[in-house]
């Protein structure tokens, strides 16, 4: 079956099963499963930090493993289970399988960012060409990349079309942030926007709840809020359960880089990873 193929099917099931009603069962109005997923792990290191420093393979599965702790330790009445807790590759359909197998009830993939970074040309001396009357130098340059950002902040993805909004506007000169973490899915494909619209009438709104909780949380922290945005992430669209995606910090910015290098950042964002957890947790049991 191809990956398309599966993702309709995935995501018809769920449609069906939650909307006979006209509205979302409470099969998925409650929290007993939480399905933390490392981005990234085995040959796929992620987004690469500075030489000595960990990769974003190794920030998320450090990041997820917290939050489980946390959970574990903190709210009783979730069970947590993982992708991956080891250095391993792990494919996308295998993700979202683990989750549905387990009957989660929220997917949460955790990365890292970075920006494609910036490039300057310079000149770096000059050459001679042609020959007798026609003979003339010409400058001759050369282009660096700049890795290093200054770009920063946490963002928090649902699944959706990607759109350019407001915040998107703010972070432009950034705005190929997406671009650098594989599996997107072809938003001119017509099957794309079945799959997404599908989703989005099952589980956008609790998404978007949830989502809106981790940021408000890295926010408290004083991270930079780069909001919550829709892009078509595979990893959520094959997962018959609300999902975000959170890209927890840029590693090629230095100093974005050291904290999310240090047990003191990772703490931090997976305790606001898991805060948002409990709230929503609290927030389905009050709809109830
Ligand atoms: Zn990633």
């Amino acid at each position: 079956m191809t990956l398309k193929k599966y993702l309709l099917l995935a995501v018809s099931a769920a449609t069906f099963l939650l909307l006979p009603s006209g509205k979302v069962s409470a099969q998925t109005q409650k929290l007993n499963l939480v399905c933390l997923d490392a981005g990234h792990g085995g040959h796929d290191a992620g987004a690469r930090g500075r030489a000595g420093m960990m990769n974003e393979k190794d920030i998320t599965l450090a990041i997820s493993l917290k939050v489980g702790k946390l959970i574990n330790d903190s709210l009783k009445s979730v069970k947590s289970i993982f992708t991956r807790t080891t250095d391993v590759f792990i494919p996308l359909p295998d993700r979202h399988k683990i989750a549905n197998q387990a009957g989660a009830d929220l997917f949460v993939a955790i990365h890292v960012n970075s920006s494609p970074g910036s490039y300057e040309k310079i000149r770096t001396g000059s050459r001679t060409v042609g020959k007798g009357r026609k003979k003339r130098t010409i400058p001759v340059y050369k282009t660096i990349h700049h890795r290093e950002t200054g770009a920063n902040g946490t963002e928090t993805y649902v699944l959706g079309l990607h759109r350019f909004g407001q915040k998107e506007n703010a972070i432009s000169e950034y705005s190929e942030t997406v671009t650098e973490e594989p599996g997107l899915l072809n938003e001119n494909d017509p099957e794309t926007a079945i799959i997404i619209a599908q989703y989005s009438q099952a589980f956008l709104k609790q998404s978007v709840t949830f989502a809106q909780k981790v940021q408000n949380n890295f926010a408290l922290k004083g991270r930079k809020d780069l909001g919550v945005k829709q892009a078509g992430w595979e990893v959520i669209a094959g997962c018959v359960m609300p999902g975000v995606l959170i890209e927890t910090g840029f590693i090629n910015n230095p100093d974005e880089e050291q904290y999310l290098n240090t047990e003191y950042g990772q703490n931090e964002i997976a305790w606001a990873i898991f805060d948002a957890i409990r709230s929503y947790k609290r927030e389905l049991e009050r709809a109830n």
